[in-house]
């Protein structure tokens, strides 16, 4: 697309470049098709995209994505386990290996490996103990990373169980240290999944 520059153009491949995957020439190769189908393509992604910028929010609940104009998956009361993820990316690995078929709940990241005993920092950890209460949750499985990011999240979060009468597990010790959930291929996660272990309650 060299010649003639304009100025949408080098605004969206710039814009478009960004997407995880894709640099610029990939960006220029999207904006091309993009702009020889105009009504096949651009015309519906664009009405698509700004209906996902309005409707499409984040659950306060469990972390999960939703329209806001249904409920969350979360009102689903059918399940009994939840799986403790730190992000969306890690919960969509774990869906696809098809080992699991509780709830999520998605945390928004991890505490801080040294200072993170003591509050929540805008993760979505009161909700949970919420969601276990509210909704009878028999096993809590904890597959947050490898990190000492996530060994901190997940202590504190059995932590904050202790008293409660459900089960926490944690992914067994296959996943590499310092593995995070979203970089693991299938196998690895399917037996880490499959051979979780009790957290002790100190
Ligand atoms: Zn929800």
């Amino acid at each position: 697309m060299s010649g003639a520059k304009v100025k949408e153009i080098e605004e969206l491949i710039k814009i478009v470049s960004k997407l995880p995957g894709l640099g610029p020439k990939s960006a220029q190769r999207i904006v091309l098709k993009l702009i020889n189908n105009r009504e096949e393509i651009i015309k519906p992604l664009t009405k698509t995209l700004v209906e996902v910028y309005k409707n499409v929010v984040r659950c306060n609940i469990c972390g999960n994505l939703k329209s806001s104009s249904s409920n969350c998956v979360c009102s689903n009361k059918k399940y009994d386990q939840i799986c403790v993820v730190e992000n969306l990316a890690d919960m969509f690995v774990i869906q696809n290996t098809g080992i699991y078929n509780g709830s999520y709940h998605i945390l928004g990241g991890t505490l801080p490996a040294f200072e993170g005993q003591k509050s929540g920092n805008g993760l979505l950890i009161d909700s949970l103990i919420n969601r276990i209460e509210k909704n009878e949750i028999k096993e809590v499985i904890l597959a947050t990373s490898a990190s000492i990011e996530g060994e901190t999240t997940a202590h504190y979060i059995s932590d904050s169980l202790k008293n409660k009468k459900v089960k926490i597990t944690r992914l067994a010790k296959g996943v590499p240290v310092g593995g995070s959930i979203e970089h693991l291929d299938d196998g690895t996660l399917f037996s880490a999944f499959k051979n979780r272990s009790s957290m002790a309650k100190d």
